[in-house]
């Protein structure tokens, strides 16, 4: 007889303890089997590597790099790959479980997740850069597969890292496998829209939340934390439609204008100021901004701004019980993975604030990874406006499940959303065979 520990009473000491307790709560309200929660509770297998890289200098240094494939109840195991100095494998098996909710939430056939190394990947050279990708996949090699597990991008990854990772994949097994990866350049077999698909995901939720709240763009204010890939376009997004953008930031700081940030000539600013290093990474900041109509606000400033939406877009814990008192957003769009503790969000849906949690706000990109995968194993490619229209009802219908499921239940959206998740995944579960099953008489 197995038995499933109960949720521990105090604070969370790490990433995935935390994670671990949303689940174990859901999973009650959700009452799945003891089997399906006893096989969410734990990774399926977790991988670590030592990367050694010869530098440009001639020396050699050696990177730690994780893969953690969570869950394949639902199909093959997906997830991004994370480059940042703060990697570890705590980090990395939380992201991969949040892949394994988030992909269920939104009903496309994959399991979660995640990978990442340990590096500044702003100190590296561009041909330091391609070793160290190079020679990540050749440590994972055996462990990844097109039906296996499929990375894509994450934080300081982007589309030129997925076409080394593609390639040298390629290399390896001596046949292209364009499947392997998602996020790749078009050129190798990446899919329109997939760069603009998680700020696409986030702002059809804020389109819906618009609808219900009859809100009016011009008189409804914006701050996005993080003006990387999702942040930025979202805020691109929001600002064609009339949406007010009081403030943005990056890692360098935040700017602010009080009737509002023109994002195009942000952007414009951001790319001219660039101090490109061989084209893998941009030096420039938002804070080239600063003059003129606008002033410069610290990033814990730009949280704490009294305004309709929020929108987390760059790490994780950007709001715990540190700073969830200063909160004054009405609403919070969760574009990045994990910027609200479960504290803060407790305390915030308490208050009040509507929280669209990370695993249904930021869904659009694992979504548009999938339709890239798809259009690679079956080598018949998509027009842009195909994907938006396969995208849009996916993340509409996702949204208003997760609406359903907290009203009926009077839970919180992520506590909805885990429900609707789990749900799927333990269905899964017990279809491959569960102890009722083998316990069955006659
Ligand atoms: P990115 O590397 O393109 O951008 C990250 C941005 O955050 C950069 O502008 C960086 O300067 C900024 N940043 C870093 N630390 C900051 C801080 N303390 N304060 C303010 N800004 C800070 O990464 P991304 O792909 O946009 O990912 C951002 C978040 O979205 C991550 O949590 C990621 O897991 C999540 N996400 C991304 C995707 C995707 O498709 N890219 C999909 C799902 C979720």
């Amino acid at each position: 007889m197995t038995t499933v520990v109960e949720a521990p009473k105090k604070e969370a000491t790490s990433l995935f303890e935390g994670a671990k307790q949303v689940l174990l709560r859901a999973a009650k309200h959700a009452n799945i089997s003891e089997d399906a929660l006893m096989k969410l509770l734990t990774p399926k297998s977790s991988l670590a590597v030592s990367i050694p890289v010869r530098m440009d200098d001639g020396s050699l240094r050696v990177f730690g790099g994780f893969r953690v494939r969570y869950n394949e109840s639902r199909g093959p195991t997906k997830g991004g790959i994370r480059y940042h100095p703060n990697v570890n494998l705590d980090e990395v098996t939380s992201l991969a479980f949040w892949m394994t909710i988030k992909t269920a939430v939104v009903g496309i056939p994959f399991g979660g997740g995640k990978g990442g190394i340990n590096v500044h990947p702003k100190d590296l050279s561009k041909m330091e850069l391609e070793r160290l990708s190079r020679g990540y996949i050749d440590a994972i090699a055996d462990f990844i597969g097109p039906e296996v597990d499929i990375p894509a991008p994450d934080v300081y990854t982007n589309s030129t890292i997925m076409g080394w990772m593609a390639d040298e994949y390629s290399m390896i097994v001596r046949h292209k496998v364009p499947g392997i990866i998602t996020g790749k350049p078009i050129s190798l077999g990446g899919s329109l829209g997939r760069d603009t698909a998680t700020a696409r995901g986030g702002y059809f939720c804020i389109k819906e939340m618009e609808a219900e709240n009859k809100w009016s763009p011009q008189n409804t204010t914006v701050a996005v934390q993080g003006f990387g890939n999702a942040g930025m376009h979202i805020a691109r997004m929001l600002f064609e439609d009339g949406y007010k953008i009081l403030a943005v930031s990056d890692s360098h700081g935040a700017v602010y204008a009080e009737d509002g940030l023109n994002i195009p000539e942000v952007i414009k600013v951001k790319e001219e100021s660039a101090d490109v290093r061989d084209s893998v990474y941009t030096r420039a900041s938002v804070c080239s901004m600063n003059g003129g109509r606008c002033t410069s606000i610290s990033n814990e400033k730009l949280l704490e701004l009294d305004v309709d939406i929020l929108v987390p877009a760059a790490l994780e814990n950007a709001i715990t019980g540190d700073n969830m008192e200063n909160i004054k957003a009405r609403n919070i769009l969760e574009l990045a993975n994990g910027p609200l503790t479960d504290e803060a969000t407790e305390y915030l849906s308490e208050k009040g604030v509507f929280i669209v949690p990370d695993v249904l706000a930021n869904a659009g990109g694992v979504t548009v990874s999938y339709f890239e995968w798809v259009q690679n194993m079956n080598g018949f490619y998509w027009r842009e406006d195909q994907i938006e229209d396969r995208l849009k009802p996916i993340m509409v219908k996702a949204y208003h499940d997760v609406c359903t499921v907290a009203k009926e239940m009077n839970v919180h959206m992520r506590m909805a959303a885990y429900i609707h998740g789990v749900r799927r995944i333990a269905e899964a579960i017990e279809a491959q065979g569960t102890k009722k099953y083998f316990m069955r008489k006659g």
